[in-house]
């Protein structure tokens, strides 16, 4: 009995240790284990997606920081010499510690912004500028004001060049007659004039606003010549005058010979050249707007290579033509006095209108036809200095194109104007 009991007992301790651990803790541990698997694997995909989102953040996070020290990439881009900068990777660690959240997963991939497909926002306000700057010895010029832009050239050496637009970060100039971008801070100094080192470096196109002095005894006049048109017309277009809203294309390629078929833009030069000598030979400076054919400058840059080079008489060979081959003699042309833009000068203008057609006249016997006022020649209209067009002749008309293209024609046509410009000033 006792030996039973005893048995009973054990048996009793046996099922009593059975159902305290063996059953339930199978259970509890699959449970358990299902609990923290699935626990795991919640957390680990929220994870991996932070670890993503926050490694994307990062690239982004770089890109902004490019941007934001665009500055310093473009020293360095034009320097040559690329440090990167140290403290770009600082922020991603901010960005990555809410990563422990698994909730915010979804509000993470909401707020993640599109990455933007324009690259390089770029700042491109530009104050007007109308001087010359110099660039450092070896600065990179872009084609846009950014460092993601071409470049057009380097400078390996340090440049005048116009400047035409500014800000902080770029500088816009002109080389080559092309618009280019200089990183602002590589500018070592701005200047009103053109040195001669800037006009070789493009400051303007080569052959254009040639500035002579000459073998006679200066009598203190600059004239500006301007061979009115060029090898090819520029048909974009510019205001008819300053703050003018009428648009009228910059260069028209000009009339040619009936007959021999000279260009106008080639006569024009050609007396141009001998007038420059004459002028010289008498004591004046001279300013050539042109002294090539293949150059592009406008009308109104021609009257403002006029007004920077202080001259005191701007004129504007030209030869003409009309679809009645009759059609013969000179005139010259200058604005009204009603003009809106320059009425000051008309004056004056008409004054110099007056003599030329007079002595040119004279000293050819060519027909004088008269002094036309009028407020449609853009050159005429942004002219800040006394002004005239002179038509030497009608290349339409046979004989007049005949003695057009004689070298002693023209001869006398120059020493026709050079009289009429020392009775000018007189
Ligand atoms: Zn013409």
């Amino acid at each position: 009995m006792p030996f039973v009991l005893g048995g009973l007992i054990i048996a009793l301790i046996v099922v009593l240790i059975f159902m305290k651990t063996g059953g339930k803790n199978g259970d509890d541990t699959d449970m358990k284990t299902n609990t923290v698997n699935s626990d795991i694997t919640e957390e680990e995909k929220p994870d991996k997606k932070t670890e993503k989102d926050s490694t994307e953040d990062t690239e982004k996070k770089d890109e902004k920081a490019d941007k934001s020290t665009a500055s310093d990439d473009q020293i360095s881009d034009v320097d040559d010499q690329a440090p990167e900068p140290a403290d770009v990777l600082e922020p991603e660690s901010t960005e990555a510690e809410p990563e422990t959240e698994p909730e915010t997963e979804p509000e993470t991939e909401e707020v993640e912004p599109t990455p933007s497909p324009t690259p390089t926002p770029i700042a491109v306000e530009f104050e007007d500028k109308d001087d010359y700057i110099e660039t450092k010895s070896d600065v990179n010029l872009r084609v846009g004001p950014s460092t993601d832009t071409d470049i057009f050239e380097n400078l390996q050496t340090a440049k005048r060049l116009k400047r035409t637009g500014y800000n902080k970060d770029w500088t816009r100039v002109i080389y080559k007659d092309t618009e280019c971008y200089i990183y602002t801070p590589l500018v070592t100094g701005t200047f009103d004039e053109p040195t001669e080192d800037g006009n070789a470096a493009g400051g303007k196109q080569e052959g254009t606003a040639v500035l002579s002095t000459g073998v006679g005894t200066p009598n203190g006049h600059i004239v500006c010549i301007d061979p009115g048109h060029q090898t090819h017309g520029n048909n974009d277009k510019e205001p008819l005058g300053p703050g003018s809203s009428e648009m009228k294309a910059k260069v028209s390629s000009g009339t040619s010979g009936n007959v021999s078929g000279l260009p106008e833009y080639k006569l024009n030069l050609t007396v141009s050249l001998k007038l420059r000598d004459e002028l010289i030979a008498r004591g004046y400076t001279v300013v050539m707007t042109r002294e090539i054919n293949d150059v592009d400058i406008s009308n109104s840059e021609r009257a403002k290579i006029a007004a920077d080079a202080g001259a005191q008489a701007f004129i504007r060979i030209h030869a003409n033509s009309a679809s009645d081959t009759s059609v013969n003699g000179v005139e010259t042309i200058c604005m009204t006095s009603e003009n809106k833009y320059n009425s000051e000068l008309y004056t004056a203008s008409r004054s110099l209108s007056d003599s030329i057609l007079n002595h040119v006249t004279s000293n050819t016997g060519a027909k004088k036809r008269y002094v036309w006022e009028t407020d449609t020649m853009t050159g005429i209209n942004w002219a800040e200095v006394p002004v005239t067009i002179l038509e030497m002749g009608y290349m339409s008309n046979k004989d007049e194109e005949a003695k057009l293209i004689d070298d002693d024609y023209q001869n006398r046509i120059v020493l026709g104007i050079a009289d009429g410009i020392d009775e000018f000033f007189k």
